[in-house]
C-alpha cells in the first residue's frame, strides 16, 4: 500500500512568459503546469503553460498512458496558462480523451481554448485534433472524480482567475497562482480555501520592494504567500509563478527571505516531485 495519497510534479513554474535562459534553468523556464497522480495512476493536470509539452512527451513513453482519460483544469486563459495546449501530444491521439475543466471565475472555457488554434496563430484547428474532448464548466461547484475532489475558488486577477483546493483521502493541495492581495473579500476567500492545506502553491512573483511598481498586475509578493501560509496553518509553502526577470539567484534570495519567516518554504522547481 502506498503511504502517499497524491504525487505532485511541477512541469512549469515560470510566470507570464517562458524564459529558457541558462541563468534561469535551476528553477526552470517553462510556464505553469502541474501534474497530480493518485496511487491508482489517475492523472490530473492543472494549467497548460509550455510545461505541458514535456508532460505529453513523457506520457507517450509510457504505453499505459497513451489510452487514458486526462483531466485538465485551467485557472484562466492568459497565455502562460494555455500556450502549451497546441503542443500537447495527447491532443492528437485518437486513444486519448481529454476533459477540460474551468470555473466561472475566468472567461468561457471552450471558446477561449479553441480561439488560440485559429488562423493566423496556429495551422491546426482544435476540431481537427484526433483526441476526444469534453468541456466542463464547474461554475463555482466542487467536482469529485474517483478519489480526487476539486473545489474552485475566485482569485483577484485581471480578467478573472480561479484557484483550486484539491483533496484526496484527507490530503490537501491548494493551487493559487495569479492572485493579487489587497481585495478585502477575495483575500478572505483565499484564506478560507487555504485552511490546513498540506501544500500551498502560491503566486510569489514579486519582491516586497518591486511590488508598488506592479500594483494591479494581478500578482502577489512572497510576503503575502507567507502570510497566507502562516494564517491558515499550512504545512508546506511553494512559491510559484516566478517573474521572468528573476534568475536563479533572485528566486533563491526570495526563497531565503520567505524561509526566514516560514521555514517549510521552497521555490517551485521544474521537475521536482512532492508526495502528500
Ligand atoms: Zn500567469
Ligand atoms: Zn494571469
Amino acid at each position: 500500500m502506498n503511504s502517499w495519497r497524491m504525487k505532485l510534479r511541477f512541469w512549469g513554474v515560470r510566470g507570464s512568459t517562458p524564459t529558457p535562459l541558462a541563468q534561469n534553468l535551476g528553477y526552470g523556464g517553462n510556464t505553469s503546469c502541474l501534474e497530480i497522480r493518485l496511487p491508482n495512476d489517475d492523472l490530473f493536470i492543472f494549467d497548460a503553460g509550455t510545461g505541458i509539452r514535456d508532460l505529453g512527451l513523457n506520457l507517450n513513453e509510457n504505453s499505459a498512458d497513451t489510452a487514458r482519460d486526462i483531466h485538465l483544469f485551467l485557472t484562466h486563459y492568459h497565455w502562460d496558462h494555455i500556450q502549451g495546449i497546441p503542443f500537447f501530444g495527447p491532443l492528437y491521439s485518437p486513444n486519448c480523451s481529454i476533459t477540460f475543466y474551468a470555473s466561472c471565475y475566468a472567461c468561457a472555457l471552450q471558446e477561449s481554448l479553441e480561439g488560440q488554434m485559429v488562423t493566423p496563430y496556429f495551422p491546426i484547428t482544435m476540431d481537427l485534433a484526433a483526441s476526444k474532448r469534453n468541456y466542463v464548466n464547474l461554475g463555482g461547484e466542487t467536482i469529485t472524480l474517483g478519489d480526487l475532489t476539486v473545489e474552485p475558488f475566485q482569485l483577484n486577477h485581471p480578467q478573472g482567475a480561479g484557484g483550486y483546493r484539491i483533496e484526496s483521502k484527507g490530503a490537501v493541495i491548494v493551487y493559487a497562482t495569479d492572485r493579487e492581495h489587497g481585495h478585502e473579500k477575495l483575500d478572505a476567500v483565499m484564506r478560507e480555501y487555504a485552511q490546513d492545506a498540506d501544500v500551498l502553491i502560491h503566486d510569489a512573483q514579486y519582491t516586497v520592494e518591486e511590488y508598488p511598481r506592479y500594483k494591479g498586475y494581478g500578482h502577489s509578493t512572497w510576503e503575502e504567500a507567507v502570510n497566507v501560509a502562516q494564517e491558515c496553518n499550512v504545512k508546506q509553502l511553494i512559491l510559484f509563478h516566478h517573474d521572468p526577470r528573476h534568475d536563479d539567484e533572485a528566486v533563491s534570495a526570495t526563497e531565503a527571505n520567505a524561509r526566514a519567516r516560514f521555514p517549510n518554504t521552497v521555490g517551485a522547481r521544474e521537475g521536482s516531485v512532492i508526495f502528500v
